[in-house]
């Protein structure tokens, strides 16, 4: 499901630009990581251990950076993106230099509130992301914040009700394989998207959450009723069915492609540095970065990599308009 704002008839100049972006091989997907501060503190992540002091150090503004890629989707992310008090602005300068994009955040939640999450819509976001990788309290020790997932399903459909389009970010690890199904029927119900990725220990080297052994099964189920629940209906998933069905290839190790996520997304970190994702070092500024090649690397199997990697199938076509 795309943002109401968003109507059929964008899909034509989205779709030129997709075109001239991939001749002159520009990225279509960047990450503004606006801060690497957070205050949660997951155990498979360390941006929560990043200094305080760091604020100093972060961008006043990424307009320039969205005028010069202009990209065809925009996402704020962290970090915690929240903890800048100045976020509805950083939209709002980014949305004006970059009109024809599609504007999201990924956000814990665990921060968002009506208040700030209309202040947000108002300033030129599409959708907003909210982590939740259980629907109970597993969820908030996880994040190390109490009462989260309780929060998320409650603010989620109110934010519904006001016409804001919200998606779950979710993992797939090993101990939330039988929660992954039940979680996408709940936001179903609620009229929440969901976006599905892979658990990696290449954050921080915490194999504790991979899937591996007679998991395996169950996670061939998992994937079986991912694509089953996607014939039946579609625009609720964001994930495309051929990254839902390389889930497996991925977890047992056969995959063997070239990662082409720096080809088509980047990260620009809070200082302007580009990486060609998430867990790369940083490489030059954003003003001086000439593209990236792809890559022999398969140390994750995240929306940016595989989708990345996906061919524009029928179905791709019939998740859009949906
Ligand atoms: S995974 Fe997200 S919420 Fe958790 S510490 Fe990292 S940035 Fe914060
Ligand atoms: S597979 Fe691609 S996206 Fe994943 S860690 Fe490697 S380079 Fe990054």
């Amino acid at each position: 499901m795309l943002s109401p704002r968003f109507r059929l008839w964008h899909m034509i100049p989205f779709a030129a630009k997709y075109a001239w972006l991939r001749v002159r091989r520009r990225p279509v997907v960047v990450h503004f990581e606006v801060t690497m501060r957070c205050n949660a503190s997951c155990g498979f992540c360390d941006y929560w251990k990043t200094p305080a002091e760091a604020k100093a150090t972060e961008l006043a503004s990424f307009a320039d950076a969205a005028r010069r890629f202009d990209p065809m989707l925009i996402t704020f992310t962290g970090g915690e993106p929240l903890l800048r008090r100045d976020l509805p602005a950083l939209v709002r300068e980014v949305a004006q230099a970059a009109p024809l994009t599609y504007r999201t955040i990924i956000t814990h939640g665990g921060m968002l509130t009506e208040a700030r999450a209309r202040e947000l819509w108002e300033a030129g976001l599409h959708q907003i992301n909210i982590s939740l990788d259980y629907l109970d309290e597993r969820h908030d020790q996880a994040r190390g914040i109490p009462g989260l997932s309780a929060r998320i399903l409650a603010l989620a459909p109110t934010l519904v009700k006001h016409g804001l389009n919200i998606r779950f970010n979710t993992v797939i690890k090993d101990d939330n394989l039988d929660d992954v199904l039940p979680l996408v029927h709940r936001a179903a119900s609620l009229g929440v998207g969901v976006n599905l990725s892979v658990y990696t220990d290449f954050k921080n080297g915490n194999r504790a959450h991979l899937i591996r052994g007679e998991q395996l099964a169950k996670l061939d189920a998992l994937v079986a009723g991912l694509l089953a629940f996607k014939a039946q209906r579609r625009g609720v998933l964001s994930n495309s069915d051929w990254y839902i069905r390389q889930i497996p290839r991925w977890v047992r190790g056969e995959m063997t492609e070239p990662c082409r996520s720096g080809e088509t997304t980047v990260h620009i970190g809070p200082t302007g540095n580009v990486r060609r994702c998430p867990d790369f070092p940083e490489d030059a500024h954003w003003r001086e970065w000439q593209g990236y090649a792809p890559i022999n690397c398969d140390r994750c199997y995240y929306a940016c990599r595989g989708e990345a990697q996906a061919p524009l199938e029928v179905n791709r076509l019939r998740d859009l308009i949906a």
